[in-house]
């Protein structure tokens, strides 16, 4: 079989085949509808560790849209509404950083979208893929992205031998990412070489007789590729959590800590009495699997420092990471199965 060709060295061809299959193919996000850079900005923020059918199917975006629609609104929210819009997500920081961003927007832009890549860097959690992300999709400015779609779209048409999460391997993909970039309609391009990943070029078996741009594709086994470093060892957690209730109000206590900062959850069990064990299940946060188990408090305890008694028909305002929401609704809403 002939050599195919290389793709940077064909890269107009190769554009064209990969943005017509767009064009056809293409699917209709509410954030491809917009070129708003703070509609693009809160979409790339939320998809970052998280599917697309989390953000779309559960709302996250458009009530986030609806409740916060410009820098403005979002740069003066309070934290716990910001927190609150972005339950179910984790990862919070990036909604903290979300708010820190529009709020340079205000003080230090005047409200105005930066453009340039270094002042898009400098503003808080966007790094170099969110803001290419920024300039293609909304001012179609000829930015690069490398997300792990891309990645591995990149890997197999190079048939590239290194591990993507590696210094080397990420310099190396940056690179072609550019190589191949056209000077126009960046925006769609950009778009087709995420959804190629997304729907084509799939981890485990890709597509490849489906595939737009298979005539410059290099691997030899697009399956065995990418290559990345070997995963974190889990690490099992053991967390054991108080419910106290008094007068409709339950105990629950603040996070401090750096990633659920704000966040609201029950608090630990510590050296107080506990009755009987009303629930238990599992979570898993990056490389920790962690067993919740939810306890009766044996006596009304005083709350102590970050912990305060919430009223329980008010507990939707309180921002609460999921795996403790999921756990409380079970234990104060149990589903009645008395009628089956
Ligand atoms: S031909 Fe296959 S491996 Fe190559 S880019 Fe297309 S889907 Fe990926």
């Amino acid at each position: 079989m002939p050599a195919r060709p290389d793709a940077i060295a064909d890269r107009h061809a190769f554009q064209q085949a990969l943005v017509q299959w767009f064009h056809q193919e293409g699917k209709d996000y509410p954030w491809r509808r917009t070129t708003d850079p703070y509609a693009v900005l809160v979409s790339e923020m939320m998809l970052q560790q998280t599917t697309l059918a989390m953000v779309l199917e559960r709302g996250h975006y458009s009530r986030w849209m609806q409740s916060l629609p410009d820098v403005a609104s979002l740069a003066a929210a309070p934290e716990s509404l910001v927190l609150s819009l972005w339950e179910g997500l984790g990862y919070y920081n990036r909604a903290r950083n979300l708010q820190k961003t529009a709020q340079v927007i205000i003080d230090r832009h005047h409200g105005v979208f930066p453009t340039s890549l270094p002042e898009l860097l400098a503003l808080p959690g966007i790094g170099r893929y969110t803001a290419g992300a920024v300039m293609s999709f909304a001012f179609n400015l000829p930015a690069p992205l490398v997300d792990g779609n891309v990645a591995r779209v990149l890997a197999r048409l190079m048939d590239f031998h290194i591990e993507i999460d590696s210094p080397t391997g990420q310099r190396q993909l940056w690179k072609w990412a550019e190589g191949l970039l056209p000077t126009q309609d960046v925006r769609s391009y950009n778009s087709a070489l995420m959804e190629l990943g997304q729907r084509l070029c799939t981890p485990g078996t890709p597509s490849c007789l489906l595939c737009p741009v298979r005539p410059w594709c290099q691997a030899t086994h697009p399956s065995t590729l990418p290559l990345k470093k070997p995963r974190r060892p889990v690490v099992a957690v053991e967390e054991d959590v108080l419910v106290a209730r008094h007068n409709g109000k339950i105990l629950l206590h603040q996070e401090q800590g750096k990633r659920r900062r704000g966040l609201w959850k029950l608090p630990a069990v510590h050296d107080r009495k506990i009755g009987s064990l009303l629930w238990s299940g599992h979570y898993t946060i990056t490389h920790h699997h962690v067993s919740l188990r939810l306890h009766a408090a044996a006596e009304t305890p005083v709350a102590q420092t970050d912990e305060s008694w919430i009223v329980e028909t008010e507990l939707a305002d309180w921002p609460m990471p999921s795996p403790f929401r999921r756990a409380l609704n079970a234990v104060l809403h149990p589903v009645d199965d008395s009628n089956h």
